[in-house]
């Protein structure tokens, strides 16, 4: 049996675990995720960091406990400092494999494959190769595995393109059936970094409960690369975390097409990047004053009854602005 390399179900596991599952099976290892989100590995994260930790990464920390008592050979911790060119993640990112190290002990091996395409193809290449070798001793076959790994990334880009959320793309690639439900009257931006608004436990599920009020969510992975270009073509400058630009360039193109009818912004509680882009956001939709914006930040002590509280209060107002209902 191959070697089991476990994944955490966190942060960027949202936005890349099919292509990073691809490389590890096309090696040969069996690839596993930690559980879903629960309390006791919230609790598990929270006791581990300091307290100013952003609440994602101390979610992270948990998963990692977590593959840890399952007994895992390696624990897939990339170190990503670029996933595109000229622009870079935040730095929390740059340092993960590091701050797990110091935080969790006896841990299994970390894989902490540096991910950076800021200045192009040729570290990455490096990388594959160091990584690989732990499990074959074949370059060819190392770079076909990561080759297939890239298909499979814009195979998920594309499924979440047709309006699957993160979680529903990575099931229905392993399911191989794509099923899309936009059944809603409402049209909701939900915008946030994928690992705020996917981890059902930490925002309590807020895309379906959006659905089954009726609405239908798009999030920034939903939406078309060139429509997040061109909004982000109108920021007075242009922003270097991608995540961050994205969630900007997404929020600029509702505002100049006028296409949704209430924006939602998700922030984690402690995170700099997210208090920027929100203050941002806020101003904007505030000047622009045409289409209903609200703000929420999660923390760990995020009650299902004030998200509830919230999100029916705001579809209440967009019915009542679309003359459905009366207040
Ligand atoms: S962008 Fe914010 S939430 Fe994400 S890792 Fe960085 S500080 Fe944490």
């Amino acid at each position: 049996m191959g070697k089991i390399v476990g994944i955490p179900k966190a942060l960027l596991y949202y936005n890349f675990y099919p292509m990073w599952k691809t490389f590890f099976e096309e090696l040969g290892a069996e690839v596993i995720t930690s559980c879903n989100t629960c309390k006791k590995i919230v609790d598990d994260g929270v006791k581990s960091c300091v307290d100013e930790t952003c609440l994602p990464v101390k979610i992270f920390v948990g998963h990692v406990i977590d593959l840890k008592e399952k007994g895992v050979d390696y624990i897939f911790i990339p170190r990503v400092v670029s996933i595109e060119k000229r622009r870079y993640l935040c730095s929390k990112f740059l340092g993960l494999p590091d701050l797990v190290k110091n935080l969790v002990t006896n841990l299994p091996e970390i894989i902490d494959m540096k991910i950076d395409y800021y200045r192009g193809d040729d570290t990455m290449k490096r990388e594959i190769l160091r990584v690989g070798k732990k499990f074959v001793n074949d370059s060819k076959k190392i770079y076909d595995a990561y080759l297939k790994s890239i298909e499979m990334q814009k195979k998920f880009e594309s499924v979440m393109r047709r309006g699957l959320s993160n979680t529903e793309a990575i099931k229905a690639i392993e399911e191989n059936s794509v099923d899309v439900k936009l059944n809603g009257n409402l049209k909701i931006a939900l915008l946030a970094h994928s690992y705020d608004i996917m981890d059902d436990y930490i925002c309590m599920g807020i895309i379906d409960r959006l659905r089954n009020m009726g609405a239908n969510v798009f999030t920034t992975c939903m939406l078309d690369r060139d429509k997040i270009e061109l909004g982000a073509s109108k920021l007075q400058k242009d922003l270097f975390w991608t995540y961050g630009r994205d969630i900007l360039g997404a929020g600029k193109y509702f505002i100049e097409n006028r296409d949704i009818d209430g924006v939602i912004s998700v922030s984690a509680f402690g995170c700099g990047p997210d208090s920027l882009t929100d203050d941002l956001l806020e101003r904007d939709y505030k000047r622009d004053g045409k289409i209903p914006y609200m703000s929420l930040t999660i923390d760990e002590h995020t009650g299902e009854a004030g998200i509830t509280t919230r999100l029916e209060a705001f579809i209440d107002l967009l019915r009542w602005r679309k003359g459905e209902i009366t207040i």
